[in-house]
């Protein structure tokens, strides 16, 4: 049976931290402000802007919501991010995705300022962590290498299989735990062979959007699995989330692994809030 990796508690006790450094912030005159823009009407992000906000509002951290409806155009969103980039008292941007279908997500990100950049997913901010020289990383990523680090606090010669080879999660996350001296194999649609390779890992990471697609076939006897998924579905009538990972089957094999609900997902906004703090220190000169 399984250590659980209990995302939610290690993330309050993250966020108690983050709360002394706001506090020092606002002690020096200044009040953390993220932009958070939320286009279209995919009930999931509603959730999540609502609750980076609220997550925000707690830390001492303010907070925006810009709301815009699914038919937005292209000129309306670049004129609301240029002017969130020239405004002195937002220190941090959040773009939202998904964007709905006819606007291109990566060409809009990247209108973001990458000192305003708060999930570090513009092509500049992307290009630094590839040379290892990034000040604010992707949150979902980061918060998967500090649920990791609870487990194995060096991760350094541990063979990592990720499945998902995402802008936000799979592609950042390879790099992190490539910096962190890991060995990376990233796995994908097109990979063969998908349970054999993902036994040879020490720690198995999924970011796939399938629920019960990894199962225990997939996974070594002690291996620390991580799952990323965030999957809707119906079952007995009723409605539930749950991650990429066949939980009940897997923890019977695997040394520690995270849930979902309570996993990654409360590491994904506590970190929004880290880097929305380091953004901040360095706009401001603090
Ligand atoms: P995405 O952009 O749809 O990427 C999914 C990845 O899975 C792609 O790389 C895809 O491969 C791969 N894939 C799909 N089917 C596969 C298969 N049969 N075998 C192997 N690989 C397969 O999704 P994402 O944005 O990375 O998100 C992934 C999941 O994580 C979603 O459930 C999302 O809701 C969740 N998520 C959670 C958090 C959190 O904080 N907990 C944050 C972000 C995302 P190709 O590249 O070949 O298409």
């Amino acid at each position: 049976m399984s250590r659980i990796i209990n995302g939610k508690e290690i993330a309050e006790k993250f966020c108690d931290q983050i709360k002394l450094r706001a506090e020092e912030i606002q002690k020096q005159g200044t009040e953390p402000h993220i932009a958070l823009i939320n286009v279209g009407d995919d009930p999931a992000s509603d959730v999540y802007v609502s609750k980076k906000k609220k997550l925000a509002a707690s830390l001492g951290i303010s907070s925006t919501i810009y709301k815009l409806d699914r038919n937005t155009g292209e000129i309306e969103l670049e004129k609301l991010i240029r002017s969130l980039n020239d405004d002195s008292k937002v220190h941090a941007i959040l773009l939202q995705s998904p964007l709905p279908d006819h606007l291109n997500f990566r060409k809009f990100i990247d209108m973001v300022n990458p000192e305003k950049d708060v999930d570090g997913l513009t092509t500049i901010n992307l290009g630094k962590l590839f040379s290892c020289n990034s000040e604010v990383s992707p949150c979902t990523p980061l918060g998967v290498l500090h649920l990791l680090n609870t487990v194995h606090p060096d991760i350094s010669g541990l063979h990592a299989a990720i499945i998902g080879r995402s802008f936000i999660v799979g592609r950042p996350l390879a790099q992190l735990l490539l910096n962190e001296n890991c060995t990376v194999t990233t796995l994908h649609s097109r990979s063969k062979n998908l349970p054999e390779i993902c036994r040879t890992a020490d720690i198995l990471i999924s970011a796939v959007g399938r629920p019960l697609f990894v199962g225990k076939e997939f996974v070594k006897p002690g291996t620390t699995v991580i799952d990323v998924g965030v999957n809707r579905i119906e079952k007995d009538g009723a409605k539930k989330i749950v991650g990429d990972v066949n939980f009940d089957e897997v923890k019977e094999i695997a040394a520690a692994i995270t849930p979902v609900p309570n996993g990654v997902g409360p590491m994904t906004v506590a970190y929004l809030m880290h880097n929305a703090l380091i953004l901040t220190r360095r706009l401001c000169h603090l």
